[in-house]
């Protein structure tokens, strides 16, 4: 299996192959890469370590999904830390350099309380909080919002701010967006996590390796 293999677009491919210096698929790129890339675009709960290239996977997601013509945000990336939104920040730049897709993120000083401007980038991630006050005050809008990823759901749900939080984006989502891609990847799952996974991921492939 090649990335070629997977319908990805020129930019996406330089992307990968010169910005990355990614060869092949790692294993769980090779297992979920053509449910969420591929039509119909599936839902999916994976069990996935760090070191294992799952961030590929959900930012290849990502990035595929957004039309970058379109200056509003198409997808949105909830991270348990502000330290993985730097992270998952940075490769996204990164992989989608040659997309001209922009990101706004919680973490960037930019977006202090003091900013109220709508945001026009087309991926948005984020910690919960922040994220949920963007759409109380309406800088966030869903109503174009193609895919949602919620990365380390295990560190998410171990913090109860954050699974209110939660919670509170998915229903703030669906009164606006009309139908989403949800990726889940975590690296554990006990009960909290599993109930949630199975809340917010509707009709999910899961794939545990
Ligand atoms: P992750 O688990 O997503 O944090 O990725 C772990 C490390 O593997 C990162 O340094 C990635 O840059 C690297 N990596 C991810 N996918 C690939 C791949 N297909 N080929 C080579 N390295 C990769």
């Amino acid at each position: 299996k090649t990335f070629e293999d997977l319908g990805l677009s020129a930019e996406l491919l330089r992307g990968l192959y010169g910005e990355m210096k990614f060869e092949k698929p790692s294993k769980i790129q090779a297992e979920t890469l053509p449910l969420i890339l591929m039509p119909p675009h599936r839902n999916l709960i994976a069990q996935a370590h760090n070191g294992s290239g799952k961030t590929t996977c959900f930012t290849l997601g990502m990035l595929s999904r957004i039309d970058p013509a379109v200056k509003t945000p198409q997808g949105l990336m909830i991270c348990p830390t502000r330290e993985l939104v730097v992270q998952n920040v940075s490769v996204m730049e990164r992989m989608g350099k040659y997309t001209g897709i922009t990101i706004a993120s919680t973490a960037d000083p930019k977006w202090d309380n003091t900013n109220r401007n709508k945001i026009v980038d087309q991926a948005v991630i984020g910690t919960p909080g922040k994220i949920l006050r963007w759409m109380r005050e309406r800088q966030l809008a869903c109503n174009n919002m193609k895919i949602l990823v919620f990365d380390e759901a295990d560190h998410m749900m171990a913090t109860d701010g954050h699974r209110v939080d939660s919670t509170k984006i998915l229903k703030h989502l669906s009164m606006s967006a009309k139908a989403w891609q949800v990726l889940l990847f975590s690296a554990t799952f006990n009960e909290a996590v599993k109930s949630f996974a199975t809340k917010v991921v509707p009709n999910a492939n899961q794939i545990f390796i």
